[in-house]
Protein backbone atom coordinates (compact mmCIF):
# COMPACT_ATOMS: atom_id res chain seq x y z
CA UNK A 1 0.00 0.00 0.00
CA UNK A 2 1.43 3.01 -0.83
CA UNK A 3 0.50 6.82 -0.07
CA UNK A 4 0.34 9.50 -2.47
CA UNK A 5 -0.06 13.11 -1.81
CA UNK A 6 -1.32 16.18 -3.70
CA UNK A 7 -1.59 19.40 -2.60
CA UNK A 8 -2.39 18.28 0.39
CA UNK A 9 -3.37 20.98 3.21
CA UNK A 10 -4.40 21.10 6.74
CA UNK A 11 -6.46 24.10 8.50
CA UNK A 12 -7.14 23.66 12.06
CA UNK A 13 -10.40 26.30 13.26
CA UNK A 14 -11.03 27.13 9.39
CA UNK A 15 -13.09 30.57 9.31
CA UNK A 16 -12.49 31.26 12.87
CA UNK A 17 -10.28 33.67 14.66
CA UNK A 18 -8.06 30.79 15.80
CA UNK A 19 -7.48 29.54 12.39
CA UNK A 20 -4.02 27.79 11.76
CA UNK A 21 -2.49 26.50 8.84
CA UNK A 22 -0.94 23.33 10.16
CA UNK A 23 0.04 21.65 6.52
CA UNK A 24 0.38 23.36 3.95
CA UNK A 25 0.45 21.64 0.32
CA UNK A 26 2.18 18.74 1.17
CA UNK A 27 3.74 16.57 -2.13
CA UNK A 28 4.48 13.38 -1.19
CA UNK A 29 5.12 9.43 -2.20
CA UNK A 30 5.95 7.09 0.37
CA UNK A 31 6.73 3.59 -0.99
CA UNK A 32 5.17 0.68 -0.14
CA UNK A 33 7.46 -1.51 2.41
CA UNK A 34 9.32 1.30 3.64
CA UNK A 35 10.59 2.05 6.88
CA UNK A 36 9.58 5.68 6.84
CA UNK A 37 10.87 8.28 9.67
CA UNK A 38 9.43 11.53 9.71
CA UNK A 39 11.29 14.16 11.46
CA UNK A 40 10.94 17.78 12.44
CA UNK A 41 10.60 20.38 15.21
CA UNK A 42 7.51 20.11 17.97
CA UNK A 43 4.55 22.38 16.17
CA UNK A 44 5.92 21.49 12.54
CA UNK A 45 3.04 19.28 11.41
CA UNK A 46 4.19 15.76 12.09
CA UNK A 47 1.20 14.29 14.11
CA UNK A 48 -1.17 16.34 11.61
CA UNK A 49 0.19 14.57 8.74
CA UNK A 50 0.11 11.16 10.16
CA UNK A 51 -3.78 11.29 11.13
CA UNK A 52 -4.18 11.78 7.39
CA UNK A 53 -3.25 8.12 6.91
CA UNK A 54 -5.98 6.96 8.14
CA UNK A 55 -8.40 9.63 7.89
CA UNK A 56 -8.70 10.62 11.21
CA UNK A 57 -8.26 14.04 9.94
CA UNK A 58 -9.68 15.21 6.38
CA UNK A 59 -7.95 17.75 4.05
CA UNK A 60 -9.28 20.62 4.42
CA UNK A 61 -7.97 21.03 0.46
CA UNK A 62 -5.83 18.51 -1.56
CA UNK A 63 -5.96 14.76 -1.21
CA UNK A 64 -4.05 11.44 0.34
CA UNK A 65 -4.42 8.24 -2.09
CA UNK A 66 -3.92 5.03 0.15
CA UNK A 67 -4.13 2.46 -2.16
CA UNK A 68 -7.16 2.41 -3.54
CA UNK A 69 -8.61 5.09 -1.05
CA UNK A 70 -8.12 8.85 -2.39
CA UNK A 71 -9.72 11.13 0.29
CA UNK A 72 -10.17 14.70 0.27
CA UNK A 73 -12.22 17.07 2.11
CA UNK A 74 -15.25 15.76 0.80
CA UNK A 75 -14.56 12.35 1.30
CA UNK A 76 -17.57 10.46 2.78
CA UNK A 77 -17.26 8.78 6.11
CA UNK A 78 -18.35 4.89 5.05
CA UNK A 79 -15.23 4.12 2.89
CA UNK A 80 -13.12 5.47 5.74
CA UNK A 81 -13.91 1.86 8.38
CA UNK A 82 -11.56 0.24 5.93
CA UNK A 83 -9.42 2.41 5.41
CA UNK A 84 -8.56 2.50 9.05
CA UNK A 85 -8.17 -1.55 9.02
CA UNK A 86 -5.54 -1.03 6.51
CA UNK A 87 -3.58 1.90 8.72
CA UNK A 88 -3.25 1.08 11.68
CA UNK A 89 -2.18 4.18 13.81
CA UNK A 90 -0.48 4.16 17.37
CA UNK A 91 -1.06 7.69 19.28
CA UNK A 92 1.72 9.04 21.57
CA UNK A 93 1.15 7.20 25.21
CA UNK A 94 -1.42 4.62 23.30
CA UNK A 95 -1.48 3.26 26.61
CA UNK A 96 -4.02 5.53 27.83
CA UNK A 97 -6.21 3.81 25.25
CA UNK A 98 -6.69 0.57 26.86
CA UNK A 99 -10.00 0.62 28.79
CA UNK A 100 -11.34 -2.96 28.86
CA UNK A 101 -10.79 -5.47 31.78
CA UNK A 102 -8.31 -8.39 30.32
CA UNK A 103 -6.10 -7.77 28.09
CA UNK A 104 -8.06 -10.25 25.45
CA UNK A 105 -10.88 -8.18 25.51
CA UNK A 106 -9.07 -5.22 24.15
CA UNK A 107 -6.95 -6.93 21.61
CA UNK A 108 -10.23 -8.72 20.29
CA UNK A 109 -12.26 -5.41 20.48
CA UNK A 110 -11.11 -4.41 17.14
CA UNK A 111 -11.52 -7.35 14.82
CA UNK A 112 -14.84 -8.14 16.71
CA UNK A 113 -15.97 -4.69 15.04
CA UNK A 114 -14.59 -5.36 11.93
CA UNK A 115 -16.83 -8.80 12.23
CA UNK A 116 -14.64 -11.25 12.88
CA UNK A 117 -16.12 -14.10 15.29
CA UNK A 118 -15.00 -14.01 18.81
CA UNK A 119 -13.63 -17.71 18.43
CA UNK A 120 -11.14 -16.47 15.72
CA UNK A 121 -10.68 -13.43 17.01
CA UNK A 122 -8.91 -14.92 20.31
CA UNK A 123 -7.03 -16.93 18.19
CA UNK A 124 -5.26 -13.73 16.60
CA UNK A 125 -5.14 -12.35 20.06
CA UNK A 126 -2.68 -15.45 20.74
CA UNK A 127 -1.03 -14.25 17.89
CA UNK A 128 -0.45 -10.63 18.36
CA UNK A 129 0.45 -11.25 22.12
CA UNK A 130 3.66 -13.28 21.21
CA UNK A 131 4.43 -10.65 18.13
CA UNK A 132 5.19 -8.29 20.86
CA UNK A 133 6.92 -10.39 23.15
CA UNK A 134 4.83 -11.28 25.59
CA UNK A 135 2.92 -14.73 26.29
CA UNK A 136 -0.34 -16.23 26.46
CA UNK A 137 -0.34 -15.90 29.62
CA UNK A 138 -0.81 -12.22 29.92
CA UNK A 139 -4.21 -12.69 27.31
CA UNK A 140 -6.61 -12.88 30.88
CA UNK A 141 -4.57 -9.96 32.90
CA UNK A 142 -5.86 -7.08 33.32
CA UNK A 143 -3.73 -3.78 31.22
CA UNK A 144 -3.92 -1.42 34.02
CA UNK A 145 -1.74 -4.14 36.00
CA UNK A 146 1.48 -4.11 33.23
CA UNK A 147 4.27 -1.54 33.41
CA UNK A 148 4.48 1.35 30.88
CA UNK A 149 6.28 -0.19 28.19
CA UNK A 150 3.76 -3.39 28.42
CA UNK A 151 0.99 -1.42 28.30
CA UNK A 152 2.34 0.15 25.05
CA UNK A 153 2.87 -3.05 23.57
CA UNK A 154 -0.81 -4.45 24.47
CA UNK A 155 -2.11 -1.17 22.78
CA UNK A 156 0.18 -1.91 19.45
CA UNK A 157 -1.16 -5.84 19.49
CA UNK A 158 -4.76 -4.04 19.40
CA UNK A 159 -3.42 -2.52 16.06
CA UNK A 160 -1.62 -5.41 14.93
CA UNK A 161 -5.19 -7.65 15.64
CA UNK A 162 -6.31 -5.94 12.45
CA UNK A 163 -3.46 -6.70 10.24
CA UNK A 164 -2.80 -3.61 8.58
CA UNK A 165 -0.83 -3.14 5.61
CA UNK A 166 0.40 0.00 7.41
CA UNK A 167 1.86 0.66 10.85
CA UNK A 168 1.69 4.73 11.68
CA UNK A 169 3.57 5.34 14.74
CA UNK A 170 3.80 8.93 16.61
CA UNK A 171 6.90 8.83 19.00
CA UNK A 172 6.22 5.14 20.21
CA UNK A 173 9.01 5.19 22.49
CA UNK A 174 8.91 8.61 24.42
CA UNK A 175 8.25 7.89 28.00
CA UNK A 176 10.36 4.59 28.21
CA UNK A 177 13.30 3.33 29.68
CA UNK A 178 16.15 2.72 27.46
CA UNK A 179 15.89 -0.95 27.41
CA UNK A 180 12.32 0.00 26.68
CA UNK A 181 13.40 1.98 24.06
CA UNK A 182 15.13 -0.49 22.26
CA UNK A 183 13.02 -3.61 22.46
CA UNK A 184 10.44 -1.25 20.82
CA UNK A 185 12.31 -0.47 18.07
CA UNK A 186 13.54 -3.77 17.62
CA UNK A 187 9.55 -4.86 17.81
CA UNK A 188 8.95 -2.14 15.15
CA UNK A 189 11.94 -3.93 13.09
CA UNK A 190 10.51 -7.11 13.35
CA UNK A 191 6.88 -5.93 11.91
CA UNK A 192 8.75 -4.20 9.03
CA UNK A 193 10.32 -7.19 7.93
CA UNK A 194 6.88 -8.58 7.86
CA UNK A 195 6.59 -6.67 4.82
CA UNK A 196 4.70 -4.07 6.53
CA UNK A 197 5.20 -0.19 5.57
CA UNK A 198 6.33 1.55 8.72
CA UNK A 199 6.22 5.29 9.32
CA UNK A 200 7.65 6.55 12.94
CA UNK A 201 7.24 9.88 13.84
CA UNK A 202 10.43 10.44 16.16
CA UNK A 203 12.66 13.04 17.87
CA UNK A 204 15.45 10.50 17.98
CA UNK A 205 18.03 11.09 14.81
CA UNK A 206 20.33 7.73 16.50
CA UNK A 207 16.77 5.60 15.57
CA UNK A 208 16.46 7.31 12.00
CA UNK A 209 19.74 6.33 11.17
CA UNK A 210 19.97 2.49 12.38
CA UNK A 211 16.65 1.19 11.71
CA UNK A 212 14.79 3.64 8.70
CA UNK A 213 15.46 3.75 5.38
CA UNK A 214 13.75 6.71 4.05
CA UNK A 215 13.21 10.33 5.83
CA UNK A 216 10.75 13.06 5.43
CA UNK A 217 11.51 16.50 7.49
CA UNK A 218 8.70 18.78 8.19
CA UNK A 219 9.62 22.26 9.23
CA UNK A 220 6.35 24.91 9.79
CA UNK A 221 3.57 22.51 7.71
CA UNK A 222 5.64 21.71 4.86
CA UNK A 223 7.77 19.00 3.48
CA UNK A 224 10.88 20.47 3.46
CA UNK A 225 13.14 17.27 2.24
CA UNK A 226 12.36 13.60 1.74
CA UNK A 227 14.83 11.05 0.29
CA UNK A 228 17.24 7.98 1.93
CA UNK A 229 18.39 8.47 5.22
CA UNK A 230 21.96 8.74 4.07
CA UNK A 231 21.58 11.20 1.67
CA UNK A 232 19.11 13.54 4.09
CA UNK A 233 21.82 12.99 7.03
CA UNK A 234 24.76 13.75 5.04
CA UNK A 235 23.86 17.61 4.82
CA UNK A 236 24.30 18.15 8.90
CA UNK A 237 24.20 22.13 8.64
CA UNK A 238 21.12 21.81 7.13
CA UNK A 239 19.33 19.86 10.06
CA UNK A 240 21.00 21.17 12.74
CA UNK A 241 19.77 24.64 11.13
CA UNK A 242 16.44 22.96 11.63
CA UNK A 243 17.21 22.49 15.09
CA UNK A 244 17.43 18.90 14.59
CA UNK A 245 20.00 16.69 17.12
CA UNK A 246 21.98 14.45 14.54
CA UNK A 247 22.58 11.42 15.45
CA UNK A 248 25.59 10.26 17.37
CA UNK A 249 28.02 8.87 14.75
CA UNK A 250 27.23 11.59 12.69
CA UNK A 251 28.19 13.66 15.34
CA UNK A 252 31.65 11.63 15.97
CA UNK A 253 32.47 11.75 12.40
CA UNK A 254 32.15 15.90 12.11
CA UNK A 255 34.56 16.29 15.28
CA UNK A 256 36.98 13.67 13.82
CA UNK A 257 37.33 15.68 10.56
CA UNK A 258 37.60 18.75 12.33
CA UNK A 259 40.94 17.34 13.34
CA UNK A 260 41.92 16.24 10.10
CA UNK A 261 40.19 13.06 9.31
CA UNK A 262 38.54 12.65 6.16
CA UNK A 263 35.35 10.58 6.98
CA UNK A 264 32.35 9.76 5.01
CA UNK A 265 29.56 11.36 7.13
CA UNK A 266 27.42 8.55 5.36
CA UNK A 267 28.28 6.32 7.66
CA UNK A 268 25.81 4.78 9.88
CA UNK A 269 27.42 2.39 12.29
CA UNK A 270 29.93 1.90 14.53
CA UNK A 271 31.53 -1.01 12.65
CA UNK A 272 31.84 0.85 9.39
CA UNK A 273 33.32 3.30 11.20
CA UNK A 274 35.74 1.94 13.10
CA UNK A 275 36.92 0.31 9.63
CA UNK A 276 37.42 3.59 7.65
CA UNK A 277 39.19 4.52 10.89
CA UNK A 278 41.16 1.72 10.45
CA UNK A 279 41.50 2.90 7.24
CA UNK A 280 42.67 6.30 7.50
CA UNK A 281 44.91 5.43 10.28
CA UNK A 282 47.04 2.27 9.13
CA UNK A 283 45.46 2.07 5.42
P1 LIG B 1 4.07 18.06 15.72
O1 LIG B 1 3.46 16.70 15.82
O2 LIG B 1 5.11 18.16 14.65
O3 LIG B 1 4.59 18.55 17.03
P2 LIG B 1 1.34 18.97 15.30
O4 LIG B 1 0.88 18.36 14.04
O5 LIG B 1 0.86 18.38 16.57
O6 LIG B 1 2.93 19.09 15.28
O7 LIG B 1 0.91 20.49 15.33
C1 LIG B 1 1.17 21.39 14.25
C2 LIG B 1 0.60 22.74 14.62
O8 LIG B 1 -0.82 22.66 14.67
C3 LIG B 1 1.05 23.24 15.99
O9 LIG B 1 1.29 24.61 15.92
C4 LIG B 1 -0.13 22.95 16.89
O10 LIG B 1 -0.21 23.88 17.94
C5 LIG B 1 -1.31 23.08 15.94
N1 LIG B 1 -2.39 22.17 16.34
C6 LIG B 1 -2.29 20.83 16.53
N2 LIG B 1 -3.47 20.30 16.86
C7 LIG B 1 -4.37 21.33 16.87
C8 LIG B 1 -5.76 21.42 17.13
N3 LIG B 1 -6.49 20.35 17.43
N4 LIG B 1 -6.33 22.65 17.05
C9 LIG B 1 -5.59 23.73 16.73
N5 LIG B 1 -4.27 23.71 16.47
C10 LIG B 1 -3.67 22.53 16.53
MG1 LIG C 1 3.32 15.40 17.48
Amino acid sequence: MSITCKNLSHIYGEKTPFEYYALKNVNLDIQEGSFTAIIGQTGSGKSTFIQHINALLLPTDGQITIDKYTISSKEKPEKLKQLRKKSGLVFQFPEYQLFEETIEKDIIFGPMNFGTSEEEAKEIAKKVIKMVGLDETYLQKSPFDLSGGQKRRIAIAGILAMDPDILVLDEPTAGLDPQGIREMMDLFKSIHQLGKTVILVTHDMNHVLEYCNEVIVMNEGCVERKGKVKDVFKDSDYLLNLGIDLPLITNMIIVLNKKGFQLDTSINNIDDLVEALGGELYG
